[in-house]
């Protein structure tokens, strides 16, 4: 499984960057994990638009889901710029919030399926399993196997040992680590890098990356700050076009 970073922003994207946005691609399988505002035009860097085969979204805030309008459109016009068949493509969300999984649809431009988040969920070569997630809304963490690799994604969330316990054996974890070491991250529903550490601790995971990340300070500091938690864990942060293939 190879995972690529296209966006890693908390609440907007930075000048030429996005915001949650995650690549996996297992054989020629693509799944778009969230599409937040300036993850259409940094996907294209790395891959074609019409070779996305699903989107899966943890929850419906712009950061996670505001672009999404983009990939409508892309594929409204894809029949008139592109000569040649449109493969399919599905958008996956939980449907907790209603107005939040319609927006999802447009005219009928691209399926879109609810997931139980109690049941896992097979999308071509990938499993995904899904764990709420403390957050002012509702909002789905995903453990994501393949036959040689498990991917963890928290998603948006408070520090929880649910979710820690969720990422056990995973290869990598994605934590985000919206506010820094002595920051308040859980009145709003978030981590700090220490707390992200802490569950990277838990888990025994031995890769943590660290993403949907803050407007202010040094990232470089993060990593310090989380590492102290996990000392047997590898720890970076997130930036556009980091990558790694999971096996
Ligand atoms: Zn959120």
């Amino acid at each position: 499984m190879k995972v690529t970073v296209i966006g890693f922003w908390h609440a907007f994207p930075e000048a030429g960057e996005a915001a949650s946005g995650y690549l996996i691609e297992e054989g020629d399988y693509k799944i778009l994990i969230d599409c937040g505002s300036g993850v259409i035009s940094q996907l294209q860097q790395y891959s074609d638009l019409g070779d996305i085969d699903a989107v899966i979204i943890s929850h419906y805030h712009n950061d996670h889901v505001g672009d999404i309008g983009a990939l409508h459109y892309f594929r409204l016009l894809q029949p008139v710029i592109i000569d040649a068949p449109q493969q399919p493509l599905t958008i996956y969300g939980h449907n907790e919030d209603p107005a939040g999984f319609d927006n999802l649809s447009f005219q009928g431009t691209i399926p879109t399926e609810d997931y139980a988040p109690d049941q896992p969920l097979e999308i071509g070569p990938f499993t995904f399993t899904f764990f709420k997630t403390t957050h002012p809304v509702p909002c789905y963490a995903m453990r994501v196997q393949t036959e040689t690799a498990v991917l963890f994604y928290s998603a948006d969330t408070g520090f929880s040992t649910e979710l820690a316990h969720a990422a056990c054996g995973a290869d990598l974890m994605i934590a985000e680590s919206t506010a820094y070491k002595g920051g308040d991250g859980a009145s709003f529903g978030h981590m700090t890098s220490e707390e992200a550490g802490q569950m990277a601790g838990l888990a025994k995971v031995p890769h943590l990356l660290l993403t949907h990340l803050p407007h202010y300070g040094t990232h470089d500091d993060m990593i310090g700050e989380a590492q102290i938690e996990c000392p047997d864990t590898k720890v970076e942060k997130a930036s556009s076009g980091w990558n790694k293939t999971l096996s």
